[in-house]
């Protein structure tokens, strides 16, 4: 129920500026309702707020100021204010971080000019400086495009003033925003009819799930190519047939284009879409149009579920064991339990597809939480491929070269039947090392505890933790020795040089992330090579998500051990992911595919598990492992890294919170640590982190608070707290 305020009356306003309060301030001429988007005084700004609540006074109430007017948008659901609190709890993170996440629409965080907009107008200005250069720049590299006040001048990193004067001087013309257009209707027709008798029964299941109108969480699982994908869309037909919204999470931008058209096909329409491929305007107007109910169904990245819904009936989470579903820097979330948060407040059912689970959604199902449905053959004619291991110890490759004579001739034999071939190998760049042969001295970056790696295409040394970039030296910076320095490993550049020597005739297309200046060319791409345009692919992980591509039926991974190494608990998880997932992109139409890991530890218990396919027994020793240690999803546990440019800085920091963890041991927790975290510099840095480990019921949160509350930081560290960590 929204509580409505009179003209006058003290209410509480939450802004996203970094207080670590709410500030009262009198209701504005007509009152306002509880959740209303409101601007406020701040000193001498005006800034956006949302009335949380009535205020809570007990000062000189003349000296309160008043709200300057209510916005015209949505008041925030109760639902959403709880979502905000609840995840906030949950992480650890302030309010006012909180309705940033959920407010990052450009046109609320612009108020005072929400009615009007700006594009290029005619001319030059009088005179040009920097400033008004770069708002020029701005304009004229987003043809045609408009942006509110506030982007602009963020985008061209001016202040508002200076946009004001061109528009004086007509170079910079204002005006009316146009009144959003909501989606257009999408229509959920009749289930559909053709659905295998499997894929029929777990969409019904799921239908039934939708229809019941509360909260429930089902994982879906099914080997790529099985028709989760389907499957999940008669839920989102069922959600849109019912009146309310569904939300489609996805693991990746590059995969929206594919969905997009099947959406279409399905319904008829395209849905609206958010991530940040999307402009702001487009961006603007989905917010506004969820909000209203003009838009059905969203697809997006993982902060669309920060997006203000009316009513929101269905959550999906495709491939939901992906990591891109945490957010590593600013609000340390993960979008897939925050799904199931936002589900449980609003009842709304989620669904997790995935064909390897993560292991804490497969123990939730297993301990009856998550309802779990199974398709467990691939659709029509697809089979499962054929999957085998190449013993690398009995190859006797020369240097600087990776691939077996074993898989060079299955890649002959695919490329002759006139079929694809996929190399995965996840490192980008030419070479992970950089090393001088007369004094031994690798390259690392200056200000990262990170080695530079080699980037053929660009001519560059890359730290791929800060970015920094400079050219191939020619001499040692360590010895000075002229032209000793030597690549050493392969990366994915480097395979493209292999692989060009033998075969030469084939066409290569190499997949990376950083190979393609923007979302739009990487799609062009992935295109491309669906419709056979490369007979090799070379690529990294990016080619193990979703992508289908038809002609493919040979997969080989070049150094199946790559993430076995290191002491992360979650590496078995990780590696048998990546493996099921690459390995599952052969032969998914009518040609039978196989998959060729190149190993040298082909007994490792891992290798073994991802060639039986026996994927319940790995979960199930995985399981064992994990509940003898006491960690996710048996246990519960934060990670804390602080980082200061003082290394001593850091690491007191950290022995004084290791020594001083009454708060946590009050409630059974252990702490390990500190230790130098996994990378113990970035961005000049030094970073030390510690662990937090916690029995599965403890109220970890609280004590976490109460713990590093007890230090006040100086100017210099930060402190970051992770709770559930992606690796530990
Ligand atoms: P997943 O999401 O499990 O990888 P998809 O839903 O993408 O699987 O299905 C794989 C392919 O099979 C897609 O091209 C899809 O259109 C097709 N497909 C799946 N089920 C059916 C069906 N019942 N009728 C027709 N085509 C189907
Ligand atoms: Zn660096």
């Amino acid at each position: 129920m929204l509580e409505h305020f009179d003209e006058g009356a003290l209410v509480s306003v939450l802004t996203a500026q970094p207080l670590d309060r709410r500030l009262d301030y009198k209701a504005p001429e007509g009152g306002c309702l509880t959740g209303a988007f409101v601007e406020v005084p701040l000193g001498p700004r005006k800034v956006l707020g949302v009335v949380w609540g009535p205020g809570e006074g007990g000062y000189d109430l003349s000296r309160v100021r008043s709200v300057i007017r209510v916005l015209d948008a949505v008041p925030m659901r109760d639902e959403m204010r709880q979502f905000l609190e609840r995840a906030g709890d949950y992480t650890l993170t302030p309010m006012s971080a909180m309705l940033r996440l959920a407010t990052r629409s450009p046109g609320l965080g612009d108020p005072p000019s929400m009615r009007s907009v700006y594009r290029r107008g005619q001319g030059e200005p009088d005179r040009w400086t920097d400033a008004r250069r770069r708002v020029v720049e701005v304009l004229d590299s987003y043809g045609g495009l408009s942006f509110t006040l506030g982007e602009l001048a963020e985008m061209a990193g001016v202040s508002t003033s200076v946009v004001k004067g061109l528009v004086k001087q007509g170079v910079v013309r204002e005006e009316e925003s146009p009144r959003d257009t909501p989606y257009p209707r999408l229509d959920p027709g009749a289930p559909r009819r053709d659905l295998t008798p499997e894929q029929a029964a777990a969409s019904d299941a799921l239908r039934e799930g939708i229809e019941s109108g509360e909260y429930g969480t089902t994982l879906l699982k099914g080997v790529t190519g099985s028709g989760k994908t389907e499957v999940y869309l008669e839920a989102v037909a069922a959600c849109l047939a019912s009146g309310r919204q569904a939300l489609v999470l996805l693991p990746e931008i590059a995969l929206t284009a594919e969905f997009l058209s099947r959406v279409e096909a399905r319904f008829g329409a395209r849905p609206a879409e958010w991530h940040s491929g999307v402009t702001m305007t487009e961006r603007r107007r989905a917010w506004r149009m969820v909000g209203e109910g003009g838009a059905q169904l969203v697809v997006g990245a993982r902060s669309a579920l920060f997006l203000p819904f009316r009513e929101l009936g269905l959550i999906v989470v495709d491939e939901e064991h992906d990591t891109s579903y945490k957010q590593e820097d600013g609000v340390l979330y993960n979008a897939r339990d925050m799904a199931v948060l936002r589900a449980s407040i609003t009842g709304a059912q989620v669904v997790l597809a995935s064909a390897t689970p993560s292991l804490e959604s497969w123990a939730n199902a297993e301990a009856g939480k998550y309802r779990r449905l199974t398709l467990s053959a691939r659709f029509g004619a697809a089979v499962m491929p054929e999957l085998a291991s190449i013993d690398m110890r009995a190859e006797e490759l020369p240097s600087n070269r990776w691939i077996s004579d074993a898989l060079a001739g299955a890649v002959r034999e695919a490329v002759g039947a006139g079929e694809q071939a996929l190399l995965f190998l996840n490192r980008r760049g030419y070479a992970p090392i950089t090393l001088c042969r007369a004094c031994g001295h690798q390259i690392g970056c200056e200000h990262c505890d990170a080695r530079m790696v080699e980037h053929r295409f660009l001519k560059r040394l890359v730290c791929h933790q800060c970015g920094e970039s400079r050219p191939v030296p020619t001499e040692c910076p360590a010895c000075g020795a002229e032209d000793r320095l030597a690549p050493v490993g392969p990366g994915v550049e480097r395979m493209a040089e292999e692989v060009a020597e033998l075969f030469p005739d084939a066409r290569v297309a190499v997949l990376s992330s950083d190979l393609f200046g923007s979302a739009r060319a990487l799609k062009a791409e992935i295109e491309g090579i669906a419709a056979g345009a490369a007979d090799i692919i070379i690529g990294t992980q990016i080619v193990a998500k979703g992508h289908n591509f038809p002609l493919l039926t040979l997969v080989g991974v070049i150094d199946a051990d790559l993430g076995l190494q290191g002491s992360d608990l979650r590496a078995a998880e990780r590696t048998f992911q990546l493996m099921r997932q690459v390995s599952g992109r052969a032969g998914r139409a009518e040609r039978p595919g196989r998959a060729l890991l190149q190993t040298y530890q082909p007994e490792h218990p891992v290798i073994r598990a991802i060639l039986s396919g026996d994927e319940e027994d790995f979960w199930r020793a995985e399981a064992e492992e994990r509940r003898r240690a006491g960690v996710p999803p048996f246990g519960r546990m934060a990670g804390i890294v602080l980082s200061s440019p003082d290394v001593q800085e850091v690491f007191d920091l950290g022995k004084a919170l290791a020594d001083r963890c009454e708060p946590l041991r009050r409630i059974g927790a252990q702490v390990y640590g500190p230790a130098p975290a996994p990378i113990a510099r970035i961005r000049g840095r030094h970073r030390v982190r510690l662990l937090v480990k916690a029995e599965k019921g403890a109220p970890l949160q609280p004590a976490l608070a109460a713990w590093v509350g007890q230090f006040k930081l100086s100017a210099n560290l930060r402190l970051s707290i992770d709770v559930d960590p992606q690796s530990f």
